[in-house]
């Protein structure tokens, strides 16, 4: 099964999506977690993706969709993946069809999980508090709050179009988010 996970930054995608990856028995695939990894090592990955990533702005296409398509070929990945954090513009969901075409696989389910922006803003800067990550910064989260609005928001109406999309609130504990997408997914 291939699952994205839509939701802004803070919508707890990263959470539900490793416990959805667990119960279904797929991997789950964060960019953002092995862009952070790049930029730790210094690879040349890294060094591209870092300015972008401080200042709350998304990495260009052409590096992301090469990502895309190398994970998304791994064999590891050949019985479906839970997709965090991609596609998150329409090139990059373009990327994620064609590469699992070629594999006679479509994107089975997108969960949208929705949290107010308010909320989210609130989620963002406790996180920054506790991680300090260096996108966590107020100015940061605002740029990456308004991008994804921008840029990441309009894959609700193209996953729409398809009837793919699950719609699921994401306020509330853990668990209860966790009852609302086994219930949306039927599992
Ligand atoms: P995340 O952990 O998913 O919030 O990603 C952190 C940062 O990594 C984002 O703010 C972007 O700068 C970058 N990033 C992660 N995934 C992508 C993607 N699919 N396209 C572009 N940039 C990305």
């Amino acid at each position: 099964m291939d699952i994205v996970l839509l939701g802004p930054p803070g919508s707890g995608k990263g959470t539900q999506g490793a416990l959805l990856a667990d119960r279904i028995g797929i991997p789950r695939v964060s960019t953002g977690d092995l862009l952070r990894s790049a930029v730790s090592r210094g690879t040349a990955l890294g060094r591209r993706a870092q300015s972008c990533m401080d200042q709350g702005l998304l990495v260009p296409d052409d590096v992301i969709i090469g990502l895309i398509e190398e994970v998304l070929g791994l064999a590891e990945a050949a019985n479906g993946v839970m997709m965090d954090g991609f596609p998150r513009t329409l090139a990059q969901a373009e990327a994620v069809d064609r590469a699992l075409e070629a594999q006679g696989r479509r994107v089975d389910h997108v969960l949208n999980i929705d949290v107010p922006d308010r909320e989210l803003f609130r989620r963002l800067s406790g996180r920054a508090r506790e991680q300090g990550r260096s996108d966590d910064t107020p100015e940061a989260i605002r740029k990456r709050l308004a991008v994804y609005g921008e840029q990441t928001a309009p894959l609700v109406q193209y996953y729409g179009d398809r009837g793919v999309l699950r719609e699921v609130r994401g306020t509330g504990n853990i668990d209860t988010i966790a009852a609302r997408i086994a219930a949306v997914l039927g599992i």
